[in-house]
């Protein structure tokens, strides 16, 4: 697509849609274009400002709270300024970016009903308790609770888990990444918009993997990300099929316009 910096004002028509269903012109033209990068991000914000979560999320940071952050463009800054070899969790722990990102991902209503399509299927298969790994600001962790899952959340102590302890009506049991060895098995995972920020999958989640009956994830074969390299290395859905096959978990049936994917045992 034509790039007219600095006043492009190409995909602005189509944020509304791109908003509800996704387009991949417009996602690939944001990638390469920051005046419609900045009208986008202000039309989220605008958005959002309407929504409880956003009250909720003004409250939390009190005087700190910056209308219109761009976070996205924070986060890719903050990952570019990271030194070489630093730990990935050090990065996720600080970044109140990303609890920004989280909020207005979800208070514009960018973020697709991820419970919506997977709860029914929760408990169609039977699932009682749930891990919600890379939790974040409980986006999922909070409905699940409200379905009636025993729901444990999974994520760095940082300033979005924060702010999921501060919202919540339900007592909220977050336990680190680090510590999922000395958890036991859980019928569920649910893990979103996170397999795409695991360094060594194996490594991260393998035991997860090994026990549990049931795995949620994003729909892996939706184009996503527009960060930038790095703070997202996406994963193919072959690459992901082949490695949960290694853990004997085969894909569930799910129409293919699902934003979830699920595997089972
Ligand atoms: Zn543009």
């Amino acid at each position: 697509m034509r790039l007219n910096p600095p006043e492009c004002t190409h995909a602005r028509a189509r944020f509304a849609t791109y908003l509800r269903e996704g387009c991949d012109t417009t996602r690939d033209h944001l990638r390469g274009c920051a005046p419609c990068r900045r009208a986008w991000n202000r039309y989220r914000w605008n958005i959002a400002a309407t929504t409880p979560l956003y009250a909720d999320l003004r409250a939390f940071l009190g005087t700190s709270f910056t209308p219109f952050l761009d976070s996205s463009e924070v986060l890719a800054r903050e990952w570019r300024a990271r030194s070489p070899g630093e730990d990935i969790g050090d990065f996720f722990r600080h970044s109140t970016a990303y609890l920004y990102n989280l909020v207005i991902w979800q208070a514009s209503g960018h973020r697709p009903d991820y419970c919506a399509a997977g709860i029914p299927l929760l408990h169609q298969l039977g699932v009682r308790t749930v891990l919600d790994f890379g939790c974040g600001i409980g986006n999922d962790t909070l409905p699940l609770l409200d379905a009636g899952f025993q729901v444990t959340g999974c994520d760095y102590d940082s300033p979005s888990t924060a702010f999921l302890r501060h919202r919540s009506r339900h007592a909220i049991n977050v336990v680190a990444p680090d510590n999922i060895h000395t958890l036991p098995p859980f019928d569920a995972v649910w893990i979103i918009d996170t397999v795409d920020h695991l360094p060594d999958i194996d490594a991260a989640i393998g035991p997860l993997m090994r026990t549990t009956q049931v795995l949620v994830c994003e729909n892996l074969a939706v184009p996503r990300g527009v960060t930038g390299k790095g703070f997202h290395r996406p994963l193919t859905l072959t690459q992901f099929t082949e490695l949960a096959s290694r853990y004997g978990l085969r894909p569930a049936p799910l129409p293919a316009e699902s934003p979830i994917m699920a595997w089972q045992r």
